[in-house]
């Protein structure tokens, strides 16, 4: 992902942001879509223009009230979470929806600008 990422030829600050987001993601299927079994989690990158994309999709457990879920601070997860992951995800990244049918799996869709910089000779 980072190899595709690369193609648009993104400062290390945008490609920090990336990271940061793509990794909350992915930890919350871990944690939340699969509390107790191993679970397939499907990455998928696309380049519209300036604009890269990643979907992180699982078929677990699914949220019932997504408003909620995406308010700063609110968790399930107790103690050992911050409850950020999505607000992280939202400040990170220009575009971030979600969504997600209990007992069938949760999908985000973020999208970033990379904006484009001169060559340097
Ligand atoms: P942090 O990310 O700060 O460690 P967190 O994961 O609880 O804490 P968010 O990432 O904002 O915080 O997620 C908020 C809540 O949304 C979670 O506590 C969980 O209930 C639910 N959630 C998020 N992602 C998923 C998912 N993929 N499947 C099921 N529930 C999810
Ligand atoms: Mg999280």
């Amino acid at each position: 992902m980072a190899a595709f990422t690369a193609q648009l030829d993104p400062t290390l600050e945008e490609l920090g942001d990336i990271k940061t987001a793509v990794s909350e993601a992915v930890t919350n299927c871990i944690v939340h879509a699969y509390p107790d079994q191993i679970g397939v989690i499907i990455l998928t990158c696309s380049i519209e223009g300036d604009v890269l994309e990643i979907v992180v999709k699982d078929r677990g457990k699914g949220i019932e009230d997504l408003e909620q879920a995406r308010q700063p601070l609110y968790t399930t997860g107790g103690s050992e979470r911050s409850g950020m992951g999505f607000t992280i995800m939202e400040s990170f990244m220009n575009e971030c929806r979600v969504t997600s049918t209990p007992g069938k799996g949760t999908t985000v869709r973020m999208r970033k600008r990379i904006i484009p910089r001169r060559q340097m000779l």
